[in-house]
C-alpha cells in the first residue's frame, strides 16, 4: 500500500504519525501493532482519550492490571483501592514490576490513624469491593475498535486488499460508525465468557510456563459471518464486524461442541 487511508474515518490526509496497537499496550500487547498510514492521528488520539482510557481505567481493568502485575505505557501498575477493618480506612494497595506489594493510606486517609492501626493491631483485614465489566456500550465500542484494527492487520499480514476488504467494504460502514462516533445500533451485543483464570499458566512444549494476557482471532462461520474472538485475562469475548447481533457466534459454538475459535484443539 502507499497511500495512507485511515480505516476509521477514511481520510487520506490527515496527520499519520503514531503507529496503532491493535490490543492497547495497557494490556500487555507488544507485538500485534499497525505500521504508520493505517490509522490517522485524529481518530487515534479519539480512541485513546475517549475509549481506551475509560475501559482500562476502570475498576475492573484497574484491578485486573494489579492482580496480574501489566505495568502501563510509564512502567506503573496502578494501584487499588481497599478498605480496612475493623478499623474503617481507605487504604491502596501498590504492586511494582518486581512483583513486591505495598499497602498504604490513600490521600483522604488519616495516615496517623493507618500507622495506629498496622503498629497496635495484631492482625486487620482488607476489604476489596468486586468490580463489574465497564458499560455494556463503552465495551462493545472498545471491542470494535479491535476488531477492525485485527481485521487490518490480518488484511496487511496476508498482503491482501486493504481497500476492497475493508476501507470501501460498505458491510464494514456500520461497526465502524459504532466503534469511531457511537452512530448506530443502541446496543452492540457481544459474547463474553470465562476459558480460564485469570492468572492461568500456559506450558510450552518445552515444559516452561507463560501467561496469555490476550490472544485474538477473526472467524469466519459457514453463514459468511465475521467475528473478532479475543481472550482478555481469562474471559473470552466475541463481536460481530457485520452487525450487533451475536446469534450466529452461539450457533458455532453449538456446533463445534463450545471449544473457542482460540483453542481449536482444546485447551
Ligand atoms: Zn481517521
Amino acid at each position: 500500500m502507499t497511500q495512507y487511508c485511515c480505516i476509521f474515518c477514511k481520510s487520506d490526509d490527515r496527520e499519520f504519525t503514531s503507529r496503532e496497537h491493535v490490543v492497547p499496550e495497557s494490556l500487555g500487547n507488544s507485538e500485534h501493532i499497525l505500521p504508520r498510514g493505517i490509522v490517522c492521528d485524529w481518530c487515534n488520539n479519539y480512541f485513546a482519550r475517549k475509549v481506551e482510557a475509560p475501559v482500562l481505567n476502570s475498576a475492573f481493568f484497574t484491578q485486573a492490571r494489579n492482580r496480574t502485575g501489566i505495568p502501563n505505557k510509564r512502567r506503573n501498575i496502578p494501584p487499588i483501592d481497599v478498605l480496612s477493618y475493623p478499623v474503617a480506612l481507605h487504604l491502596q494497595l501498590a504492586a511494582s514490576t518486581g512483583g513486591d506489594r505495598s499497602i498504604y493510606a490513600a490521600n483522604d486517609s488519616d495516615n496517623d490513624a493507618f500507622v495506629d492501626m498496622i503498629t497496635k493491631r495484631k492482625r486487620f483485614s482488607v476489604v476489596f469491593p468486586v468490580p463489574k465489566l465497564p458499560s455494556g456500550r463503552l465495551f462493545a465500542r472498545f471491542l470494535a475498535m479491535m476488531a477492525l484494527e485485527a481485521w487490518a492487520k490480518t488484511i496487511l499480514d496476508a498482503n491482501g486488499d486493504l481497500h476492497g476488504d475493508l476501507i470501501d467494504k460498505p458491510e464494514l460502514d456500520e461497526i465502524r460508525g459504532f466503534a469511531r462516533f457511537g452512530t448506530g445500533a443502541d446496543a452492540w451485543v457481544y459474547a463474553s465468557r470465562r476459558l480460564y483464570a485469570e492468572d492461568h499458566h500456559f506450558v510450552d512444549d518445552d515444559g516452561s510456563t507463560f501467561d496469555v494476557l490476550h490472544e485474538y482471532t477473526l472467524l469466519y462461520t459457514d453463514a459468511n459471518e465475521l467475528y473478532f474472538v479475543i481472550a482478555i485475562l481469562g474471559i473470552e469475548f466475541a463481536i460481530n464486524l457485520g452487525g450487533p447481533e451475536i446469534d450466529g457466534y452461539n450457533d458455532w459454538l453449538k456446533s463445534n461442541a463450545g471449544r473457542s475459535p482460540l483453542y481449536p484443539n482444546g485447551m
